[in-house]
C-alpha cells in the first residue's frame, strides 16, 4: 500500500475544540466561542486554503508556511496557528497555577526567577495586553532558561522570533467584545480563570 501526496491532503482544517462551546462560561461565553472559533478561526482556515492553492505553500505544513510566507498567506496561516494554541490552552476544569496548592514546578520556578512572582508575571502580561494598540497577541515565551512576555501586532507570533510560545492571548476585539465590550483588562482577568497551567507547563522544551 502506498499513498500519493496530493494537494488535497495538505488542506488545512479547523481544529476540534477539546470542550463544548459553552464549557468556558462565564469566563468566556458560548456566544463568543460560536463567533470566535466557528466564524473567525474558520475564516482563516478557509482563506488559507484558497490562497495557497496552486502555490509553493500548498505542500507545506502550517509551521513551514508561517516561516516562509508574508502578506495574506502569512496572516491567515499564523492566525490558524495562534488560535490552535489559544483554544488548546483552556479547560473548564483548569489545573492550578504553578506554586499554588503547594505544587512546585519547573515553570513555577522559571516564573519566580524571571518575574519575581506569579502575580508579577500576571501583572506584566496584563500590562502588555493593555499596551498593545489595536489588534494583536500577548505571549509568554520560553527562550532557554528564560521567560519573556511581549506582544505582537496582528497575526505575528513567536514562531518567527526563535522562542517557544507557552501561552498566547488573543487581544483582537473579536475575542472579548461580546463578553466584556471595551474592557480588555476584564477579559484578561477572565482569561486567567480558564488557563490550564499543566498544558502551559507541558509546552516547555
Ligand atoms: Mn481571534
Amino acid at each position: 500500500m502506498y499513498y500519493i501526496l496530493t494537494k488535497n491532503l495538505m488542506k488545512h482544517e479547523l481544529m476540534k475544540l477539546p470542550y463544548a462551546t459553552d464549557a468556558l462560561a462565564p469566563y468566556m461565553s458560548g456566544e463568543t466561542l460560536e463567533f470566535h472559533y466557528a466564524k473567525h478561526h474558520l475564516a482563516y482556515v478557509n482563506k488559507l486554503n484558497e490562497l495557497q492553492e496552486g502555490t509553493e505553500f500548498a505542500d507545506m505544513t502550517l509551521e513551514e508556511i508561517i516561516k516562509n510566507s508574508s502578506g495574506g498567506v502569512f496572516n491567515n496561516a499564523a492566525q490558524i496557528w495562534n488560535h490552535n494554541l489559544f483554544w488548546n490552552t483552556f479547560s473548564p476544569h483548569p489545573n492550578p497555577l504553578p506554586g499554588e496548592e503547594g505544587i512546585a514546578t519547573k515553570l513555577g520556578e522559571m516564573i519566580d526567577n524571571n518575574f519575581g512572582s506569579f502575580d508579577a508575571m500576571k501583572d506584566k502580561f496584563k500590562a502588555e495586553s493593555l499596551g498593545r494598540f489595536g489588534s494583536g497577541w500577548v505571549w509568554l515565551v520560553q527562550k532557554g532558561d528564560d521567560l519573556e512576555i511581549y506582544s505582537t501586532p496582528n497575526a505575528e507570533n513567536p514562531l518567527t522570533e526563535g522562542g517557544t510560545a507557552l501561552l498566547g492571548c488573543d487581544v483582537w476585539e473579536h475575542s472579548y467584545y461580546i463578553d466584556t465590550r471595551n474592557d480588555r483588562g476584564q477579559y484578561i482577568e477572565n482569561f486567567w480563570n480558564i488557563v490550564d497551567w499543566e498544558v502551559v507547563e507541558g509546552r516547555l522544551v
